[in-house]
Parts: C-alpha cells; sequence; structure tokens
C-alpha cells in the first residue's frame, strides 16, 4: 500500500494559510541551559501561540482546507486537549460548529478553554472506550466532517510550519528535538527540516512509559500499547499514525524518551530560569538535551520545540513545589 505523503510543499502552502492568523511565535535562548548543555539551544516557543500550543496550526489549516459545504455542516474530533482546543478555536474563526470527545480526566483548564471557544464537548472513559468508534459512531449520525488530532495531511503540514519558522529565524541546524505524541508535529518538523537544514539530525521525545513511537520506530512497523499513564497527558497517543510514521520513518535520526522526573525538573528550569510556563508534554524534548538523553558535541546547534503551554494551574503548582 502506498500512500500519499505530506511534502515540504504542503508545509509552504500552510505556512501561507496561516499567516496573520497563527502567532509567528518567539525562539528564546539561555545562557544557563548552554552552559549546562555546551551547545547552542534554541527554544521555539510554541507554549506562546493562540490557544497555548502548537496544535493551533493544524487545526486551523485543516478547516480552512474544507469545502464550503464540509463548512456548513461542521467538524467533529477527539483529543486529550489541545487539539481540541485548536479545532474549537479555529472553527470558530471558520464560523463552522465543532463536537470535541474528550477524555473524562483531561485537565480542568483544557475542557474549561474548549467549551470557552464556543464547541460543544462530549466526554469517554479513555481506559475501557475507543474514541475512534464513538467518533466513527457519531459521524454517521450527524455527517459531520473527522478531523484527527495528528494524521491527517493538513493537520502535519500545519505543524511543520513551526520548524520552518524557526530553521528561517536562526539558520541550520545540528539537531531537532520534537515532542513526540501521534507525530503530526514531529513529521511536519521532519518535512521543514529536510528542506531547510538537510544535514539536520530530527528526534522525536516521548514519555519513558509510552515509548509506542520508539518501539515502532525500531521495529519498522506501527507497535500499539496499553494507553499509559505519565504526566505528559498531551502524549499518551497509543500509537503513531500511517500518515505520520511514513514520513518519521524515513526522515527521523531516532526516537528517545524522558521520564516523568526529568520533565519536572525541565519545567522548573523554564518557570525558574527563563519565565515561561512550559507544560509537561511540551517539555519533552528540551528534557532530552538538558537531562543527557541525547549528547551533544560541544557547541552544536540544538533546535527544540516547546509545544505547548496549557497547564493546570493546581498540578503544575504541586509539580513545580514538588
Ligand atoms: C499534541 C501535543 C504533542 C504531540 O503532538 P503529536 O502531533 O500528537 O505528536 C506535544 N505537545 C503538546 C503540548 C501537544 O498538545
Amino acid at each position: 500500500m502506498s500512500l500519499a505523503l505530506p511534502t515540504f510543499d504542503d508545509v509552504v502552502r500552510a505556512s501561507e494559510t496561516l499567516k496573520g492568523v497563527a502567532h509567528r511565535t518567539p525562539v528564546m535562548t539561555s545562557a544557563t541551559a548552554d552552559r549546562q548543555t555546551g551547545a547552542k539551544l534554541f527554544f521555539k516557543c510554541e507554549n506562546l501561540q493562540r490557544m497555548g500550543a502548537f496544535k493551533f496550526r493544524g487545526g486551523y489549516n485543516a478547516i480552512a482546507n474544507l469545502t464550503p459545504e464540509q463548512k456548513k455542516t461542521g467538524v467533529l474530533t477527539y483529543s486529550s486537549g489541545n487539539h481540541a482546543q485548536a479545532i474549537a478555536l479555529a472553527g470558530k474563526l471558520h464560523n463552522v460548529a465543532t463536537i470535541i470527545l474528550m477524555p473524562e480526566d483531561a485537565p480542568a483548564a483544557k475542557k474549561a478553554a474548549t467549551e470557552g471557544y464556543g464547541a460543544t464537548v462530549v466526554t469517554y472513559d479513555r481506559y475501557t472506550q475507543s474514541r475512534e468508534d464513538i467518533a466513527r459512531q457519531m459521524q454517521e449520525q450527524t455527517g459531520m466532517i473527522l478531523i484527527p488530532p495528528y494524521d491527517h495531511k493538513d493537520v502535519i503540514s500545519g505543524q511543520g510550519t513551526a520548524a520552518k519558522e524557526l530553521f528561517e529565524e536562526v539558520g541550520e541546524l545540528d539537531y531537532l528535538l520534537v515532542c513526540l505524541g501521534g507525530g503530526g508535529l514531529l513529521a511536519g518538523s521532519a518535512l521543514a527540516a529536510k528542506a531547510l537544514s538537510p544535514g539536520c539530525k530530527v528526534y522525536g521525545v516521548e514519555p519513558e512509559l509510552g515509548n509506542d513511537g520508539q518501539r515502532s520506530f525500531r521495529s519498522g512497523e506501527i507497535v500499539t500499547i496499553t494507553p499509559p499513564k505519565s504526566i505528559a497527558d498531551g502524549a499518551l497517543t497509543p500509537y503513531l499514525g500511517q500518515l505520520t510514521f511514513g514520513v518519521i520513518k524515513r526522515d527521523v535520526t531516532d526516537i528517545l524518551t524522558v521520564t516523568d522526573a526529568q520533565l519536572v525538573e525541565t519545567m522548573k528550569f523554564f518557570a525558574e530560569r527563563m519565565k515561561i510556563v512550559v507544560e509537561p508534554t511540551g517539555c519533552l524534548g528540551a528534557a532530552a538535551v538538558m537531562k543527557g538523553e541525547l549528547n551533544v558535541p560541544p557547541g552544536a546547534r540544538v533546535g527544540v520545540i516547546l509545544s505547548g503551554g496549557n497547564v493546570d494551574l493546581k498540578q503544575y503548582g504541586e509539580l513545580l513545589s514538588a
């Protein structure tokens, strides 16, 4: 079976669609982080993106590419949080109705923000129910268009625009570290890297307990795991997508894992030293290089995507003070 994988041209088109709509987020540096790693780190701050994560890029791009009839019918999706908010906000900006399937245990702030953007939220139990099955049923009943969180050409292309901006701003890099859930951000970033910085080694980073991506990458087949428990709630996907894996297998160097304890230390670093709020999932890439899971040579130029900043304040406070 050959799948039509997204290309860098799709990422370029997405960046045109997002021009003036998505924030061109800042790239931050830190003398402390550089001293600690011996490298030169460039943090692409998607925690400062609209709705608080890069997912706005893919969600907006996917809705923008619907036909007028499809827009009239409305959009349906499932998400543990940030894709939900992305679709809800993008739906509002396009004047398209949205229904979001969300796990019961998703962070309260994410549920509230999603409803705040005008979406209808329906909850399910992610340990006993399949969100794909529920979504399929609802799709049949309502005729709404399903925009999945990562395995979709326009979603992947939209997510790739963050890395595209990073390379445009800082030039070529030796390494790029990307948070990995279902692989939309990693696949899009890899497309941008291959085109704009061909020598750059691209790594995906996922929670140690949710290492389906690493196992898939190393075995060459998509591996499915039982939904993991980790504070990285945006990376609890049990398997990669067909499209995302197709790009990842071809264009990514390797997939690494970090522990929850390493994520907490990294989150504290961002709060204390850089004065920015980064959610646990958003710390995956940074933790890999700052906690030594990836050793880079002295002076290496390392790009790190900070994927999001949506935290439940109560949980954030508890993790910071632990
Ligand atoms: C969704 C999400 C990820 C993972 O993105 P994928 O495209 O599913 O791999 C990483 N970080 C944050 C903050 C997210 O919301």
